[in-house]
């Protein structure tokens, strides 16, 4: 008998942890029209590398069991500290010549969430979304009022020198010369152009709880306070436990209106889609019937991971909890 309970309680052991050591994380730095013809190796390979670095920082953290959304900060700050992306130190310019940026976090246990829109001083905007979601009465804060809560409570500043990027600035020039709101990484533009975006993180942590997070400069050349679909829940970020965590990427004004993240979310739950297919619905049948381009990472509550995007490419990344990372580029990667 005694045995017996031992041995029923080595069982119960074992399946906790190894259910405990289930966690996925999915990345995305932006989609557009990425062909391999445009990308030398080494760009090519600055970008992969980029992404698993991104990725590295998430799967250890996982692996130390921190929180979905701990997760997702981490790894979003990564990537706005890096001016490869369009998102924190790469933002693009505005009309103005100035930066504006947006972001968002989303809880899928609580869905309590935090977000940001058209601030320019604040070093890690997804950061201060966080600060949003864990000391605001509010859920979204944005321009001077936003900077003002996020000093009142720590947040990191910058001056606007910190964004200044030549690279940015001559493809702001072109844009405005041409007067043309253009995504990052659109079409006629030159090899630098194409090649960047917003930022964002879809996580299951080993408890089984979801998040997702996204940052953005939004869109080369915007006007009038223009506010993209980054840091608004249901369109560039949504994150539920019952079925998955979201971040969009692409012409925002279409993720808005279609409530792109939040589809996918719905068409699992009500119509019981895989992740797969509610992300390929959401975003080919939804954004893309209205004229719309771009992509959304997702993971949902059993660890699965998903990409769909109908643009020629998007820097995008993976790992789960055996480690092994899975990071493409073009439409042709597998994977
Ligand atoms: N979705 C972002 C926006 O519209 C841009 C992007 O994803 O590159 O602001």
């Amino acid at each position: 008998m005694k045995i017996l309970v031992k041995l029923q309680l080595l069982f119960t052991l074992m399946m906790t942890q190894s259910m405990a050591q289930n966690f996925s994380i999915a990345i995305h730095g932006g989609a557009g029209n990425l062909l391999p013809k445009n990308f030398s190796e080494e760009r090519e390979a600055t970008y992969r590398a980029a992404l698993d670095s991104a990725l590295t920082i998430g799967y250890e953290m996982l692996q130390d069991s921190a929180s979905a959304t701990d997760v997702c900060e981490a790894v979003v700050n990564y990537l706005e500290n890096n001016p490869l992306f369009n998102a924190g130190r790469g933002s693009v310019f505005n009309a103005e010549g100035q930066h504006e940026m947006d972001a968002s976090i989303m809880d899928g246990k609580t869905l309590n969430t935090g977000a940001v829109a058209g601030v320019s001083l604040i070093k890690n905007p997804v950061s201060l979304a966080r600060l949003v979601l864990d000391s605001s009465e509010h859920v979204f804060l944005s321009g001077p009022g936003a900077e003002t809560f996020g000093k009142s409570h720590g947040a990191a500043t910058v001056s606007a020198e910190y964004f200044h990027n030549e690279r940015r600035y001559r493809q702001w020039e072109k844009a405005n010369k041409k007067s043309v709101i253009k995504l990052d990484h659109d079409g006629d533009a030159d090899m630098e152009e194409k090649k960047h975006g917003t930022v964002g993180v879809a996580v299951m942590d080993v408890f089984g709880n979801l998040a997702a997070a996204t940052s953005t400069g939004g869109m080369t050349n915007k006007k009038y306070g223009r506010v993209g679909d980054s840091p608004i829940i249901g369109a560039g970020t949504y994150a539920n436990n019952a079925t998955c965590a979201v971040s969009c990427t692409g012409h925002g004004e279409y993720f808005i209106r279609a409530q792109a993240a939040f589809e996918a979310h719905a068409l699992m739950q009500y119509k019981g889609q895989s992740l797969q297919d509610a992300c390929n619905t959401a975003i080919y049948e939804r954004v893309g019937v209205l004229g719309g381009e771009g992509g959304m990472i997702a993971v949902d509550s059993k660890g699965n991971v998903a990409y769909a995007f109908n643009t020629a490419g998007m820097y995008r990344g993976s790992v789960r909890q055996d480690g092994e990372k899975h990071i493409a580029i073009f439409k042709t990667n597998s994977d």
